[in-house]
């Protein structure tokens, strides 16, 4: 283990971390970086060092044909004190499948996995202790190389950096209002929707904006070639809870393959929902609200954990719930999830993993 450099800085004064955490504005003392490039035998170098900007080329290709990925986790102070990252094996697992799609070499999971949990032990005053608090870990890999042409890199970084974060709803779990849009798509089938890369995001800014612009908190977006099937509400999976059923968008293709979901879906089985992975489509969900065999909606993502559905909006559609509290069910996952990360109750499926 640890084979790699490791340049710690002598901080003269304790960390503190203000009353307000802004998502991912500060950073901590440290980052991990390694940069690819085939002549010096692929990967090399990994180092740990002082957090900074880096030097890039104006025309590094990343800049202008957005080859890049990332990931983001948590690292959670426990009740007990010890420290525990939830599931960070699937991270690094999906970063190499994000890699493979965007044609980044894949890197050695197991050096990946150990950077991250040796920049969160060195930097383990900047977890925030608070409830709901946590330290992102957040990687980034992209194409490095200076070269205007268009085809793929030829050298690659990825950095791992951490930030101190607060919960997502700081006045507490509260449900939000969303818009289902078929006006603009996210990503389409065969495209690139199940990496995890800047494209979608570029994609979903401006819907996301016109969402914002009238009031709602996110964008419920629709398959791009029907515009008719459920796929993800913002950067989170969705979750519909009918009658009888609690059901997910199946991964298509086109949708994120979130750790968040895949853990909802397992905790569901535990407690013998009936649940299942299917196409979702949005008539269906409003004839089920007609019908009042619609009970709820709720997002799942490592940042907001679980986010409550207060209304759906889709053309002149308006599905309400409850807008003062967040669902039963979601409410319910929440806390599971929390009490998982927080070590307060048992991890029955050894999904954390401790440092030291
Ligand atoms: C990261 C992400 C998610 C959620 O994934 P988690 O692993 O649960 O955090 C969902 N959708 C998109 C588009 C994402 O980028």
């Amino acid at each position: 283990m640890n084979d790699f450099n490791i340049e710690i800085l002598e901080r003269e004064t304790k960390v503190i971390l203000p009353e307000k955490l802004v998502f991912g504005k500060i950073y901590a003392d440290h980052m991990f970086e390694v940069d690819y490039d085939e002549d010096l035998g692929g990967w090399h170098n990994p180092t740990i060092r002082k957090f900074g900007n880096i030097e890039l080329s104006p025309a590094a290709m990343v800049l202008h044909y957005g080859q890049t990925i990332f990931e983001g986790l948590k690292a959670y102070k426990q009740v007990d004190g010890r420290i525990a990252l939830f599931r960070p094996e699937k991270n690094v697992e999906r970063l190499n499948r994000s890699a493979k799609r965007m044609c980044i070499p894949e890197i050695d999971p197991d050096l990946v996995l150990q950077a991250m949990l040796e920049l969160v032990r060195i930097d383990k005053d900047w977890i925030p202790t608070k409830p709901g608090h946590a330290l992102y870990i957040r990687p980034v890999m992209f194409a490095s190389e200076p070269l205007l042409g268009v085809r793929t890199s030829e050298n690659f970084k990825l950095i791992i950096m951490l930030s101190p974060v607060g919960p997502y709803y700081p006045e507490g779990f509260k449900p939000v209002p969303i818009l289902a849009t078929n006006k603009y798509v996210r990503a389409v089938r065969k495209g690139i929707g199940e990496a995890k890369t800047a494209g979608n995001y570029a994609a979903s800014l401006m819907g996301q904006q016109e969402a914002k612009n009238e009031g709602y908190s996110q964008v419920l977006w629709l398959d791009g070639i029907e515009q008719k099937y459920l796929e993800e509400v913002g950067a989170m999976n969705i979750f519909v809870q009918f009658k009888n059923e609690v059901t997910t968008p199946m991964l298509t293709g086109s949708i994120l393959p979130g750790i968040t979901r895949m853990s909802v879906l397992q905790i569901l089985k535990d407690w013998k929902y009936n649940v299942t992975e299917r196409m979702i489509s949005i008539d269906e969900v409003i004839n089920a609200y007609k019908k009042g065999e619609l009970i709820e909606i709720f997002g799942t993502g490592t940042a907001a954990v679980i986010s409550s559905v207060s209304k759906l909006k889709f053309n002149e559609n308006l599905l309400q719930f409850n807008d003062k509290e967040a669902g039963e069910l979601g409410t319910k996952l929440y806390n599971e999830l929390s009490a998982i990360y927080y070590g307060e109750i048992e991890d029955r499926h050894n999904w954390m993993t401790y440092i030291d």
